[in-house]
């Protein structure tokens, strides 16, 4: 008898799982779906880098099918489970549901942005977890810099040239370091811009940054961005967003036309219909075989679980966890149905890299710690042994390589996968490239739009 394991989520969780399952399960022994909205694992340690243009934006993401040989890949997002028939409900793209059996049920739906009723927030303020959302705000970026460089108005441009992260994790820390950099090397082509000069700000509501990794490596990132002249402001909240503004809890209000949204995640929502015991920040209440509490057959690991930490509490929502979880859930559904034996989480992590910019990073191994050049090299060297698949290793290689002998590429392609009507009117203002008029990711505008486009195609090359 062939055994019916089912994958919910296709990122570094569920992706992994996956091979490792086609490593450790005899051919015929199995049959793996996995079930993933899009076809592809982004590989977000390398957004920051995309949103930058250091890499090409499709080559930090890697087809499924080209990483998974014998899983059969569904398109689509479950949405139901019954827990009694032991199936789950498939919702295809096109709107067409199919009930999936399993034996064995693996659950790695990830994380969401987690979203705080600040008034302004939805309207004018981006976040930074999809591809959609790097190019779009590389897009915006060069923009603000076009228009700061076009202007006569001061207090427009102080607008324009002023830029707000809120939240210091991974995610924002990265994000804003990997931006500022190249937006501080862009400057050169801008000389009206470059005489105003640029601010940066980094808002904070703890006390300290990067709570995924150890205090003394964040705060070696918070010295070398201080030293860049970014304002991190830490035990301060954001209270408001306008369209030219953001007010923060000191009372400041900051001019400025780019807020970004980078304040953690919280498990995916989708978990509540899969009826399993979660814990009270929403994620699955797994013991450190990643078996979910009393539901025998079912899995859970990555963003979405609760995973106990070796070194106490949970472990924390970072790929590092999810991609070493991966093969211990394998190696548990294959021990359980009866091929080699079980295994417990034991991972600590005693290296952690942080990327500040183009060939700049922090890191530490045990207690060493590294700057500069050499952490980003090494931080590459870590990468390269991640990225899955040989053909997206060697683009992204050839990326940094082909990068350093050459300035930043500043043109702004906020019309790439938004073609315009097929119409002569749409010429009627001159240009030939552009889309209509508020067709454009402009500052302040459009950024659903540019999130729905990319998410109503989920081929990779949409980017292309
Ligand atoms: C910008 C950024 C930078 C980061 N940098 C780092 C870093 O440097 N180092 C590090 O260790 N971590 C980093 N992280 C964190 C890391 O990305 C996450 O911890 C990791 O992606 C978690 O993996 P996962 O598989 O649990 O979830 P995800 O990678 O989010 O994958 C979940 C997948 O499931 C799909 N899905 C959701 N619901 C359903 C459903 N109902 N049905 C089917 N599919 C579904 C989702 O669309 C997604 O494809 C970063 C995160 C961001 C956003």
């Amino acid at each position: 008898m062939a055994w019916n394991i089912v994958i919910v989520g296709g990122g570094f969780a569920g992706a992994n799982v996956a091979r490792h399952l086609e490593k450790v399960l005899p051919r015929q022994s199995a049959r793996l779906t996995l079930v993933n909205d899009v076809n592809f694992l982004l590989y977000t340690p390398l957004l920051p880098e995309a949103a930058a243009g250091t890499l090409e934006p499709r080559h930090v993401v890697t087809p499924l099918r080209e990483i998974l040989h014998r899983t059969n890949l569904r398109l689509g997002v479950v949405d139901d489970h019954d827990r009694e028939a032991r199936e789950v409900t498939l919702r295809s793209h096109m709107g067409q549901t199919e009930q999936i059996p399993y034996d064995h049920l693996v659950l790695a739906p990830g994380s969401i942005s987690r979203f705080l009723p600040v008034p302004g927030l939805s309207e004018h303020a981006v976040g930074f977890k999809s591809l959609a959302d790097a190019i779009f705000l590389r897009n915006h970026l060069i923009e603000t810099l076009e228009m700061a460089n076009a202007t006569d108005d001061a207090e427009l441009r102080e607008e324009l040239l002023t830029y707000v992260f809120v939240g210091g994790g991974y995610a924002g820390l990265e994000a804003l370091a990997e931006l500022q950099d190249f937006a501080a090397d862009a400057m050169r082509d801008y000389p009206k811009a470059r005489l105003h000069g640029m601010r940066w700000v980094l808002v904070e509501a703890a006390d300290r940054v990067l709570p995924e990794i150890d205090q003394e490596l964040a705060d070696y990132a918070v010295d070398e961005l201080r030293g860049r002249g970014i304002d991190i402001k830490m035990g301060t909240t954001l209270n408001e967003v306008t369209e030219t503004t953001a007010t923060i809890s000191t009372g400041e209000v900051i001019p400025t036309r780019t807020v970004v949204w980078t304040a953690g995640v919280v498990p995916n929502p989708s978990l509540a219909t899969f009826g399993v015991p979660l814990d009270e920040r929403g994620r699955v209440k797994v013991d450190g075989s990643m078996a979910v509490e009393d539901n025998q057959g079912i899995w859970s690991l990555g963003d979405s679980a609760a995973v106990p930490n070796p070194k106490g509490g949970a472990c924390p929502p970072t790929a590092q966890h999810a991609v070493r979880q991966a093969p211990v859930v394998a190696a548990n559904i294959a021990a359980a149905i009866g091929l080699g034996e079980p295994k417990t989480f034991d991972y600590k992590g005693n290296a952690s890299f942080v990327n500040l910019g183009r060939y700049k990073a922090v890191g530490k191994i045990g207690d060493r710690t590294f700057r500069g050049f050499k952490a980003w090299w090494m931080a590459r060297s870590y990468h390269m042994s991640q990225i899955p698949g040989a053909s997206r290793k060697a683009r992204a290689v050839i990326d940094w390589t082909a990068s350093l002998p050459f300035s930043r590429d500043i043109s702004e392609v906020g019309s790439i996968g938004r073609p315009g009507v097929l119409s002569p009117d749409r010429y009627k203002h001159g240009g030939s490239h552009r889309p209509v008029e508020g067709d454009l990711p402009a500052a302040g505008r459009d950024r659903a739009g540019a999130e729905a486009e990319a998410e109503e195609r989920p081929d990779p090359d949409f980017v292309d």
